[in-house]
Formats: C-alpha cells, sequence, structure tokens
C-alpha cells in the first residue's frame, strides 16, 4: 500500500475532548474520529487493527471448539420479556419500535437471542457441551461515554455462550476459556491480570474479568504480592483475625459531643485513631427496606456485598427526613440491636466485638466511650462482611497485606447458572432419558477497548507503539528521493516486498523527511525501513525498532537479503510476544 494512496490524517493536537493517551493517540495517528458523543468511525488504519484483533480472537475460539454464529443485532422485546430483563436492563439499553408498533431493543448482549436459537436445536445429551460466540457490534447507552473508545455507545464484542448438562462440564469450558482469554491477550500483546469478580444477582456461582493495570481504570483491583491473590474489590472478601482479648467489663460512659458529626471530628475529640469508632451508614435499597449498617469508623461500605446479602440491586442514603421519621438522631446513631420492624440493623466484621469504641448514643450531641458491642449488645449479633478492602487489609488467601491497583476490564468470564435456561426451559434428555435443565456460562471480550488498552500500555512521547500481531502494518517504508530516478529505485524495491507477502506501506508522500519519520513513528509501525540519501549515496539502508527505538544501518546487498532481514525482526517480534 501505497500513503501516496491512503488516508492518513494524522495531526500535532490533541483533540480537545481526550483525556486519556488512546483516546489522544487514536485521533491524532488518524485511527478513529469521533461522529457524535460515544460514537466512533474507524478510519482505514483503525479498522486494520480492529480486524486483525478479531481474527486472533476467532482463531483462539476456533481452537477451543467454539462455533461462530451471527445474530440480528436488533433483538425482540420479548426476548428480554421472557428472561425478566427488559425492566431490569433501565436505560442502558436502546429501545425502539417498528412501524407496526413491535418493540425492540439494539443488542446490549445477547444470552436471551442464543438461548432462544439453541433451545430447538440441542435435544440430547449427546448434543453437548456446545460453546456458540459471535463478533459482533453492541450497543449500550453508557450514561458517562468516555475515554474515547473504552467506553462507548456502539462497540464490537466477542460474546460467547456455552450450554452443558452439569457445573462439571461447565466448569472445564469456563477453564478452557480462561486459558483462551490469555492466549488472546498474549497474542494482542497486552498483559492481563485474571481478577475474581462478583456474580450480582446473576445466580452465578463463578465470574473472573481479565483486567489491565492502568491509572485510567475504573476498577479497584486488590492484589497480593505474597500469594498472587487477586480480586475486583467489589469481591475481596474480607476476614478479621481478633485477639480473644474478652473485656470483662466495660466503662461506659456518656460525653458531650457538641456539634461534632464527622468520624474525623470524634476522633480527633476523643483523642483516638477512627478505628476505635463504630459508624452508621443509613440506607433504603430497592426503595422497600430501610437499612442500618454499623461499621467501623475506618471502613468504608462495600454496596455490592451488601446488595449480595440483601438480594436488592440499588441503595442510597437515607434523607434527613427519613431518618428523623425512623427516629434516628443522625450523626450520633450509636448500634442498637435490631427491635423495630422497619429497619434492618445489620454489623460489619471489622467490629471486634469484644474490643471498647467511642459510638453514637442516639441521642443529638452525645456519643459513648467504652462501648464493648459483646456486653452491651450480647453475644448473639451477626458480624458479617460488609466492608470494602483495601491496601493493607489482610488477603483472603494468605493474610498478607493487600494493595491496590486501578485496571480496565477487558474482558470477562462468567457462569451463570440455569437463569437463562430456565426462563427460557432449555431441556435435553439425559442418558436414561429424563429431561434435565441445563447450566450456562458466558464470554465477552470488548474488541475496541483491547485496542485502546493495548495503546495505553505501549505509547511513549512519539506515539504509539504497536506489538506486530496487531499493528496496522508491520513494515512502514519511509522513502527520501530527490527525484523520479530516486523514486523509481524504491519503486521496484516496494514491488518486490509486496509481492514477497511483507505487509508493508510505503510512505512515498511528497513531504520531508521529519515529517515522514515523526509520522511512522506516532502511527507506530514496528519496522520501519529507511531509504534516503546513504541508500544513494553509500548504498545503505537502516531499520527501527519501534519499540526499542533502535535503529541499524545496513548495506543493501539485494533485496532477497533485505526481506530475510526484515522476516528475521518480524519473526524475533513475535516471539517477544509469547516468551
Ligand atoms: P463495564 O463494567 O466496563 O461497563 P461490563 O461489565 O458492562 O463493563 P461486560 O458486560 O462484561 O462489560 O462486557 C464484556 C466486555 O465488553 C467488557 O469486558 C469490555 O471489554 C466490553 N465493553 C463493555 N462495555 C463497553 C463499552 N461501553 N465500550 C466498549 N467496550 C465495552
Ligand atoms: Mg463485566
Amino acid at each position: 500500500m501505497k500513503a501516496s494512496e491512503y488516508i492518513l490524517p494524522t495531526t500535532k493536537e490533541d483533540p480537545t475532548d481526550a483525556v486519556v493517551s488512546s483516546h489522544k493517540l487514536m485521533v491524532r495517528a488518524g485511527f478513529v474520529r469521533k461522529s457524535s458523543a460515544g460514537l466512533y468511525n474507524y478510519l482505514p488504519l483503525g479498522f486494520r487493527v480492529l480486524k486483525k484483533i478479531e481474527q486472533i480472537i476467532r482463531e483462539e475460539m476456533n481452537k477451543a471448539g467454539a462455533l461462530e454464529f451471527v445474530l440480528p443485532i436488533l433483538t425482540d422485546a420479548n426476548l428480554w420479556k421472557q428472561s425478566g430483563r427488559w425492566e431490569k436492563m433501565g436505560k442502558e439499553m436502546f429501545r425502539l419500535k417498528d412501524r407496526h408498533e413491535n418493540e425492540f431493543a439494539l443488542g446490549p448482549t445477547h444470552e436471551e437471542a442464543f438461548a432462544d436459537v439453541l433451545k430447538p436445536i440441542l435435544k440430547s445429551y449427546k448434543d453437548l457441551p456446545k460453546n456458540v460466540y459471535q463478533i459482533h457490534t453492541k450497543f449500550r447507552d453508557e450514561i458517562r461515554p468516555r475515554f474515547g473508545v473504552i467506553r462507548s455507545r456502539e462497540f464490537i464484542m466477542k460474546d460467547a455462550y456455552s450450554f452443558h448438562i452439569d457445573s462439571k462440564s461447565l466448569d472445564e469450558t469456563y477453564e478452557l476459556m480462561r486459558l483462551t482469554y490469555r492466549k488472546i491477550f498474549q497474542r494482542c500483546g497486552l498483559k492481563t491480570i485474571p481478577v475474581q469478580a462478583d456474580s450480582g444477582n446473576m445466580g452465578g456461582s463463578g465470574s473472573e474479568e481479565f483486567m489491565v493495570i492502568s491509572p485510567i481504570g475504573e476498577e479497584t483491583l486488590t492484589l497480593c504480592k505474597n500469594c498472587g491473590y487477586s480480586g475486583n474489590v467489589e469481591k475481596t472478601p474480607l476476614v478479621w483475625d481478633f485477639a480473644p482479648n474478652v473485656l470483662e467489663k466495660s466503662d461506659l460512659e456518656k460525653v458531650y459531643t457538641p456539634n461534632l458529626e464527622s468520624i474525623e471530628d470524634i476522633a480527633k475529640f476523643f483523642n483516638i485513631s477512627t478505628s476505635q469508632t463504630i459508624k452508621a451508614v443509613l440506607l433504603k435499597a430497592d426503595e422497600k427496606w430501610n437499612v442500618v449498617v454499623f461499621l467501623r469508623g475506618d471502613r468504608e461500605l462495600n454496596d455490592v456485598k451488601l446488595n449480595n446479602f440483601l438480594g436488592t440491586s440499588l441503595i442510597r442514603p437515607l434523607s434527613s427526613q427519613e431518618c428523623e421519621s425512623l427516629g434516628i438522631v443522625a450523626g450520633y446513631c450509636g448500634p442498637f440491636k435490631e427491635s423495630k420492624k422497619e429497619i434492618k440493623v445489620l454489623f460489619d466484621s471489622s467490629i471486634d466485638a469484644n474490643n471498647a469504641y467511642v459510638v453514637g448514643a442516639n441521642e443529638k450531641n452525645y456519643h459513648f466511650k467504652g462501648f464493648v458491642p459483646s456486653i452491651e449488645l450480647g453475644s448473639q449479633i451477626n458480624y458479617r462482611d460488609f466492608s470494602k478492602a483495601k491496601t493493607g487489609d489482610p488477603c483472603p488467601n494468605c493474610g498478607s497485606s493487600l494493595y491496590e491497583e486501578k485496571g480496565i476490564e477487558v474482558g470477562h468470564i462468567f457462569k451463570l447458572g440455569d437463569k437463562y435456561t430456565k426462563a427460557f426451559d432449555i431441556k435435553v434428555l439425559d442418558e436414561k432419558g429424563r429431561q434435565v435443565l441445563l447450566t450456562m456460562g458466558c464470554y465477552g471480550i470488548g474488541l475496541n477497548r483491547t485496542m485502546a488498552t493495548v495503546i495505553e500500555q505501549s505509547n511513549d512521547s512519539n506515539g504509539i507503539i504497536w506489538p506486530i500481531s496487531i499493528a496496522p502494518f508491520e513494515v512502514c517504508l519511509v522513502s527520501i528521493t530527490k527525484n523520479f530516478h530516486e523514486k523509481e529505485k524504491i519503486e521496484s524495491i516496494y514491488n518486490y516486498l509486496i509481492q514477497n507477502g511483507i505487509e508493508l506501506l510505503w510512505d512515498d508522500r511528497d513531504l520531508g523527511p521529519g515529517f515522514k519519520l515523526k509520522d511512522s513513528e506516532l502511527i507506530g509501525f514496528p519496522i520501519r525501513l529507511t531509504f534516503g540519501k546513504n541508500f544513494f549515496e553509500k548504498n545503505e539502508f537502516s531499520i527501527l525498532n519501534r519499540k526499542t527505538m533502535q535503529e541499524i544501518s545496513y548495506p543493501y546487498t539485494g533485496n532477497e537479503d533485505l526481506i530475510n532481514k526484515i522476516l528475521e525482526i518480524k519473526e524475533k517480534l513475535f516471539r517477544e510476544l509469547v516468551d
């Protein structure tokens, strides 16, 4: 391909709406252009990268025995109603009506659609297991589309769904997908770590997210250097190991604490750390329950853990009027036993029942000092895990200290269980001729997000550094010529390389050398050949390794040697991906 005939609209300036490197570089290097909020046009360079990622995913999925489908993006509302997600999906789902007033959605995911296709096809245990997938466009009306294609409203996903006779078979496919994802990301040159994730209310029993560690990540991960544990903070369980220091008696004292409403103020006033206080978090869950969670003062509530425990999905703080009508003195609410019917009282396991704390006295302007939960509330209280893990907390695996990192989710594997097979009544006959309800798994990868995260992970001040496997072109040939005769000579080299299968973009544009060299580094071709003054004067050319920025000059000894040199570097770069 000749640059003079291609579209390379590179720019020096960052787009004004871009805040992250990948977004800036994808626009500046001419891979994408914004269409409108959360919608992007892919230009030829960007399209080539997407197609390469798609091909890697397809090859690895096929190797794992998955079968490729393509389903309509437009999905019938009745499918969503059957699973109960027509309501649940809320505003994130794009909805529309046809001319006959029939309702549809632009698929944000395809569990229902695949369940519906597979149901009449799967008849016997002999038809199982099956893993089916597509690589297709998804629509999600994200509240905040941002970071360019990382969180967009239209994107391409590889979504796979597996069907099984029992959980053992599901476990096997889940494990195979786990390994397949590792291979896919490795081949894309992307370093990911699988973390245990929350399965939410989906009824599933396992879920792992493939995360790319990045300061711009919207997810928080908890990691352990000692044993390698990695979890999404939403999921990371906390187990506290308290010394058995049973206090025989409590010196409970009521203290006048006017206008001290924050935990920090109280700790300061009593000259203690916030971990020696107990605070109350007052909430409304799914608009049906009033809930108070007592946590140690230094802990933060983990909404996901609470929702999972309550079986709810939405929580919000109680308003001051709501607190008042429940007889709660906001700012001075201290531990009490569940007695009133209209409020659920929960205690977090970070509280050591045998320790003395400063707590609200349930009376304006007063706190208690020396409040020992086991003495004041008795031993019947259940302390459960509701707090969010943070740096320094004990690893759930080995007890060492956890540390936090930010991460971007690029893939997700999930044991769905029977949620959809139940809703769609997907059963087959087992060996004994009995009808058995199937169990399912689902496995997603965002292609556009993968492309952007590779750039997040792999760029420098000059531009993008593509892993060779997904580079728009493996090789860029920059020629610096003075006349038609010189250009003709380069053209014959270009033709030879192309005819011999080198994936090459020749920058034959009538532009200055500085401009062309800068462009090639911005776009990020892994291998750059430069044929300029030295070639015509000294019979030398140079090769730049974009990753190391090491440029080496070689004598030109014919096209065959040139090809061998290119292939040698290319193979080395491919090897580096899997080493
Ligand atoms: P997130 O938590 O980031 O919103 P999700 O949990 O909703 O993602 P899944 O439903 O698991 O995502 O979708 C599978 C994959 O699709 C994700 O791992 C991600 O790579 C991709 N993806 C999801 N939402 C978007 C989006 N708005 N833009 C681009 N890619 C996305
Ligand atoms: Mg997810």
